[in-house]
């Protein structure tokens, strides 16, 4: 049920922190990922991990916040694999401002790469994954839920994440393409070790608050990240599912 033997999975942002985790998930589950990220030694780097693994791996470079690369990208992953069943939209990034402290330019950058990349992704995937159904996994936040002062233009972006992963969870079940968010809760990243170090007591604030009492691992996504790329998940779209050591309960 959870076997993706003989499936290609693309795995955006899949060089390093959650998206790697998730990247050696689906590997270990039998696919052949191909990692993106804009830089592409880290992105060789991180393939080649799996393949010493013992999994089948790729690495393509392309930032996903334009069009033209996210266009040749799907016909790489086409010419050089010849399907697509399980695409990851995780790239991500963040700018810790108050809304009255963020400009134009810092909003569009976020928004770009966190929410606009996923529509862009999943729409140029979409013929590929049509051919034989597949699964988009949309990689979603706490702050999906919540809001935080420093956090208007990510909380945006990750809240629409949501909204977009139902819009097209509804429009593509007749294909048979499932889509589902995945929300972390505060994983060791380093995106977070950022975090960690801009926000004065925030290590002990997530411990305190975490009901499992500690930082979530990449690899506490990988699991997750199977399940809804797998037939074991055929019957479940649109969700968005919290993996947070219960932290969006407590
Ligand atoms: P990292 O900073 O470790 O990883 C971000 C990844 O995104 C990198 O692989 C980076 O690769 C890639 N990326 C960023 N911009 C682009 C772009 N324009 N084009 C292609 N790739 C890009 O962060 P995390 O692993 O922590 O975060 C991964 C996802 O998980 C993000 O969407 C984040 O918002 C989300 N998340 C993280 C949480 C956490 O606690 N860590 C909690 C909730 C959500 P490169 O630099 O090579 O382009």
């Amino acid at each position: 049920m959870f076997d993706l033997q003989g499936k290609v999975a693309l795995v955006t942002g899949g060089n390093g922190g959650i998206g790697l985790g998730m990247a050696r998930g689906l590997a270990s589950a039998g696919a052949t990922v191909v990692v993106v990220g804009r830089n592409a030694e880290k992105s060789r780097q991180a393939a080649d991990a799996l393949t010493q693994e013992g999994h089948r791996a790729d690495s393509i470079e392309a930032d996903v916040t334009q069009e033209a690369a996210v266009a040749a990208l799907f016909a790489q992953v086409e010419r050089r694999h010849g399907r697509l069943d399980i695409l990851v939209n995780n790239a991500g990034t963040t700018v810790r401002k108050r809304v009255e402290e963020l400009s134009l330019d810092e909003w569009r950058e976020v928004m770009d790469t966190n929410l606009t990349s996923a529509f862009m992704c999943s729409k140029a995937a979409y013929p590929l994954l049509k051919r034989q159904g597949g699964k988009v996994i949309n990689i979603g936040s706490m702050l999906s839920l919540f809001g935080a002062p420093y956090a208007a233009v990510y909380g945006a972006s990750k809240g629409g994440i949501v909204q977009f992963t139902r819009s097209i969870a509804t429009a593509w079940a007749v294909d048979k393409i499932q889509c589902n968010a995945i929300l972390p809760g505060w994983i060791d990243t380093d995106l977070t070790q950022g975090a960690r170090a801009q926000v004065a007591g925030l290590n002990e604030r997530v411990l305190a608050r975490t009901p499992s009492g500690r930082w979530g691992d990449p690899s506490d996504l990988a699991g997750v990240a199977v399940f809804l790329a797998s037939s074991a998940s055929d019957f479940v779209t649109g969700t968005a599912i919290p993996v947070d050591g219960g932290y969006s309960i407590a």
